[in-house]
């Protein structure tokens, strides 16, 4: 069953991306492995993936980019097929206090994080909507749920994600299409490199209650969980993955 699918994993060259990348694909589930700047990562994942006997190849997109989205979609369904499952995944950070933060710098949150997000999945749905099927996973972050110093793009970027996961979810429903999204707190990636041994990573590691950070393959079982036949109820939920850290 599972080898009839496609999933598209933007920003999948590295981190939770590429975890998901390559478990999906040791599900037989087909990977599109979206990638804006490392090629080599890129082909990296997808040579992992081929090496145990998955179908995946990479494709090349600045998700923030309406026409390369565009030129994304046809190449991936020319190569691999329509794609049912998406995940969201791409992302940025860019941090800088409110007072000293320019605009570029929102933008360039704000167009990674959610306006892509926007972009591939209504390319996405228009698709899923004429096959009467889909799975559309959204990564958020704890961030969307709690203000964090220093990152008033990267939380409102992630809130918009959380809220739009909701809406997304009440228009798809119909066609049978679920919308859920995960919301991790700190896992070890090149994205939070170095955070704890920061003041305030330390912070952060004392309050979770797990007493670590989480892994790429945590994220990634709970991404497969979301996108599978089994879950075939959820919808317009955001989980939260945070060992604890706001409960
Ligand atoms: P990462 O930096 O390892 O991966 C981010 C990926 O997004 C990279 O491959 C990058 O090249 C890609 N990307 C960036 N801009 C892009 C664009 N315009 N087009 C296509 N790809 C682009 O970081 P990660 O930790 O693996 O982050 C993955 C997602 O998880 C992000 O959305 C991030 O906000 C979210 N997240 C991470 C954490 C964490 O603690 N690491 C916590 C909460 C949420």
């Amino acid at each position: 069953m599972n080898n009839n699918k496609v999933a598209l994993i933007t920003g999948a060259s590295k981190g939770i991306g590429a975890a998901i990348a390559k478990k999906l694909a040791s599900q037989n589930i087909k990977v599109a492995i979206n990638y804006n700047s490392s090629q080599l990562d890129a082909l990296q994942v997808k040579n992992e993936i081929t090496a145990l006997g998955g179908v995946a190849e990479v494709f090349k997109a600045d998700v923030s980019d309406r026409q390369a989205v565009s030129r994304l979609f046809e190449e991936v369904e020319s190569v691999l097929g329509q794609v049912n499952l998406l995940v969201n995944n791409a992302g940025v950070v860019e941090n800088r206090l409110l007072t000293n933060m320019e605009e570029e710098a929102w933008d360039k949150v704000i167009d990674t994080n959610l306006k892509a997000c926007f972009l591939v999945s209504q390319r996405a749905a228009s698709a899923m909507c004429r096959s009467r099927f889909g799975r559309i996973l959204n990564i958020a972050s704890t961030c969307g749920f709690v203000g964090t110093v220093g990152q008033v793009n990267y939380s409102a970027s992630k809130g918009g994600i959380i809220a739009m996961t909701r809406s997304m979810a009440k228009e798809l429903s119909s066609y049978n299409i679920t919308v859920n999204s995960i919301a991790p707190g700190f896992i070890e990636t090149d994205m939070t490199d170095g955070f704890d041994s920061s003041p305030q990573g330390r912070q952060v590691l004392k309050k979770i209650l797990m007493s670590r950070p989480g892994t790429v393959a945590e994220v990634a079982n709970m991404a497969a969980f979301l996108l599978s036949d089994e879950n075939s109820y959820m919808t317009g939920q955001s989980v939260v993955l945070d060992g604890g850290l706001s409960v």
